[in-house]
């Protein structure tokens, strides 16, 4: 498979691990403190599944990313980030390399998969406060021929400011909803997994 999609898979999935408590500390304060434990099994068993000698374009890697992350993670954030890869699975047939174009229908296509399936939009304190602005920024930066790095960069400062926001607002989707406005004041534990993700590819394409 492609190089860099292997190590992009392979950093997620390091620092997913490396934010294991902080995660579960997050989702303690307003969930059932299970998020990092909930990624690390979904993305450490992605790991066992695919190898860089696999004969397998980016969109059947994505494919078999989003079906394992299906079958392992659990809770809310399973099919969610589950449909985030299926959706960009679908919408990459026939691409080989990683430029930033693809990278933005990735982007693009895994927030169409969350929302269709999670029916949040962007205030209901979820990965969608992160990822939306992180996609419309990404988009943005793209239109305007910056770089790869350069789009991620703007992904990324966008994403950090929508997990900032998250801080602010009550949560009306997913386990946080049940405290109402007593989920003020903390940090959204999947915003934050979303924007853990973002760093990492961000430091691959680096
Ligand atoms: P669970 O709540 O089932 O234990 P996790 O703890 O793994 O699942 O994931 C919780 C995160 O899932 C939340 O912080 C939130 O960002 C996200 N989430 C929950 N419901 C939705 C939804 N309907 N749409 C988008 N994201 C959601
Ligand atoms: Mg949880
Ligand atoms: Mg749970």
């Amino acid at each position: 498979m492609d190089s860099l999609v292997y190590a992009t898979i392979k950093k997620i999935t390091e620092k997913i691990e490396q934010n294991k408590d902080f995660l579960t500390d997050l989702d303690r304060e307003i969930g059932d403190g299970d998020h990092g434990i909930n990624m690390t099994r979904g993305f450490t068993a992605v790991l066992t599944k695919i190898s860089l000698d696999d004969d397998l374009d980016i969109s059947s890697t994505l494919k078999k990313v989003g079906m394992t992350l299906l079958s392992t993670v659990g809770g809310a954030s399973g099919p969610l980030y589950g449909s985030a890869f299926l959706k960009a699975s679908a919408a990459l047939k026939d691409i080989t390399t990683l430029t930033a174009p693809v990278l933005g229908k990735i982007l693009t296509a895994s927030l169409t998969g969350i929302k269709e399936r999670g029916k949040a939009v962007k205030g209901d304190k979820t990965m969608v406060d992160a990822l939306e602005p992180a996609c419309d920024a990404f988009v943005f930066a793209l239109s305007q021929n910056a770089s790869c790095l350069e789009c991620m960069d703007q992904a990324i400062a966008a994403a950090k400011l929508g997990v900032e926001y998250t801080k602010s607002i009550a949560a009306k989707k997913g386990r946080a909803s049940y405290l109402g406005a007593r989920s003020i004041g903390h940090q959204d534990p999947g915003a934050t997994s979303v924007l853990i993700i973002l760093e990492a590819i961000r430091e691959v394409i680096n």
